[in-house]
């Protein structure tokens, strides 16, 4: 069925070192305060791959003061946009030169299949970079026509120091999603990165110095949430504040937010995203795409396809198919060629996936395929696929974040409007149809952030993304992301001859 051989094997050496474990604080890479470290696993095994500076409230504290003076004493907000263009270009360009290595490390930090990291995550990561390089010096104001014989303009200026926390499930493309537009504007940025993948953060804030970022401009702590993250978010001298992670944590954060100095807070939380197949659909195309919605990144995604609907006259075949599909799946060593999944990040999520599994067959959903660990060893997941799931059974309205597939049998449009919008949630939806009609319909009447017709993850550097409801506040990416790094400034002046 699944290759278990694979997950059993010796895990393969990566031909990577770990070069950067400290803290880059003020354009130098510096111990902890404290001077304590903390132990960085490979999922693979559970094992350490190395251990990292662990930051609490005082390297925050020192980490923002390089910010705030950065910021206020320049040169980068006062440098001309074609100045911090180029860093940023020069930026992308070595993480071009470095791919290799940088997707090496993100796979073994987080266990993604290195197919993954090298073609996907890699050129997004750079693209993101050479895309808000290109907004740096096309950011501007207006001239406004005010009633009254005025002058009047706006100017769009930085914000400040921008405190930014990311989770574990794209460390790489969670960093260019928060500090590519916060650069691009002229802020300085103090990143928190997830406890669990420190790694490739600190080998891009190397890289960043390389292409002549100022000192104090971009500020890497690692450390964990409530100990680091938390005096980040409560910090009075941060001027805003970018979240990714949990619905739970984002409500914390927002909250120590506004308890400090009502620093404005963007969210990128939680999901649980419908995935509609219409009666009209190619249930072979669907199959597949529903797979890949709800199973890539190890299914370790916001945004996963983790509802699928389908209707009841392909719901038997595409069942079926899907099922065929999830045990066709090839698990194991994420530098093995061929392997489409490795495992789930660490040892709490991976008990947590397995406990919504069984939470499902306690329910009594059909466990189609899979429902167990893959091995002995590391966090290694059976794809998982339930069908006759009912809408209030825990794993059709929680997020699992994890290789389990949910289907669900749907008669009618209206019906599977309802259903898909009722949820806290409204990250994404997908939607399967040959019918324009019924795309559109379905664009308009679902109430999330992002909808795929006949494609899912697609993610250009360009198209926003973030969620309605408990699933977030603000959009990241694309020109709206420039917006929650900017204060927009009214000047007036009167004019001494109107006639003029
Ligand atoms: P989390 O929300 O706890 O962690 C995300 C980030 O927030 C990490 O950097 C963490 O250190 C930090 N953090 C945690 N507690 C904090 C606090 N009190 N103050 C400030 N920062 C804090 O998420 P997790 O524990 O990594 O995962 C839990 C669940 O979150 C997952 O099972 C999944 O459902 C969801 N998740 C969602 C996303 C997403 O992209 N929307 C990403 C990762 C996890």
């Amino acid at each position: 069925r699944y290759s278990t051989a694979a997950a059993l094997e010796e895990p393969i050496s990566p031909p990577v070192q770990v070069s950067y474990t400290q803290h880059l604080i003020n354009g130098k890479f510096v111990d902890a305060a404290s001077g304590k470290k903390f132990p960085v696993l490979d999922p693979r095994t559970g094992e350490a791959i190395t251990h990292v500076a662990e930051g609490d409230a005082e390297d925050i504290n020192r980490a923002v003061a390089a910010a705030r003076k950065a910021f206020d004493e320049g040169p980068w907000p006062k440098m001309s946009a074609y100045e911090r263009s180029r860093v940023l270009l020069r930026f992308a360009d070595l993480v071009e030169k470095h791919s290799e290595e940088l997707a090496l490390l993100e796979s073994w930090n987080t266990g993604k299949p290195y197919s993954q990291t090298s073609t996907s995550e890699l050129p997004s990561f750079a693209r993101l970079f050479h895309y808000y390089a290109g907004w740096a010096d096309k950011i501007h104001g207006l001239t406004v026509p005010a009633d009254g014989n005025y002058h009047v303009q706006t100017l769009h200026e930085p914000i400040g120091v921008a405190g930014q926390i990311i989770p574990w499930n794209f460390p790489l493309i969670m960093f260019a999603w928060k500090v590519g537009p916060a650069l691009a504007c002229g802020n300085t940025v103090v990143l928190k990165t997830a406890e669990q993948t420190p790694l490739t953060a600190l080998y891009a804030g190397k890289l960043f110095q390389e292409a002549g970022l100022p000192p104090g401009v971009l500020n890497i702590v690692s450390g964990y949430g409530p100990t680091a993250g938390a005096p980040l978010a409560s910090h009075v001298d941060v001027d805003k504040l970018a979240f990714t992670g949990s619905t739970e944590t984002g409500k914390v954060v927002l909250e120590l937010a506004a308890r400090s100095n009502l620093k404005p807070v963007t969210l990128e939380l939680g999901g649980k995203s419908p995935f509609i197949v219409c009666e009209d659909a190619d249930v072979d195309k669907a199959v597949e795409l529903a797979h890949f919605a709800l199973f890539f990144n190890q299914g370790q995604c916001c945004c996963a396809g983790s509802r699928t609907y389908v209707h009841e006259r392909v719901y038997d075949e595409f069942t079926e198919k899907a099922k065929a599909r999830a045990l066709r799946r090839v698990v194991g060593d994420p530098f093995k060629k061929g392997v489409e999944q490795g495992p789930q990040i660490d040892s709490e999520q991976f008990q947590k996936v397995l406990r919504y599994i069984r939470s499902g067959i306690e329910s009594n959903a059909t466990l189609e395929c899979g429902g167990d660990r893959l091995g002995s060893r590391g966090y290694f997941i059976q794809p998982t696929v339930f069908s006759n799931v009912q809408e209030d059974m825990l794993i059709a309205q929680d997020e699992i974040f994890g290789p389990v597939q949910t289907i669900l049998k749907f008669k009618d449009i209206d019906e599977v409007i309802r259903r898909a919008n009722n949820t806290s949630y409204g990250l994404a939806a997908g939607v399967f149809t040959k019918n324009v009609d019924t795309a559109n319909t379905f664009s308009r009447a679902l109430k999330a952030g992002t909808v795929w017709v006949n494609c899912f993850d697609v993610f250009d550097a360009a198209i926003p993304f973030g969620g309605y409801k408990m699933s977030g506040i603000g959009r990241e990416k694309g020109i709206y992301s420039l917006n929650n790094y900017l204060q927009v400034k009214a000047v007036v002046t009167p004019l001494k001859n109107p006639a003029w």
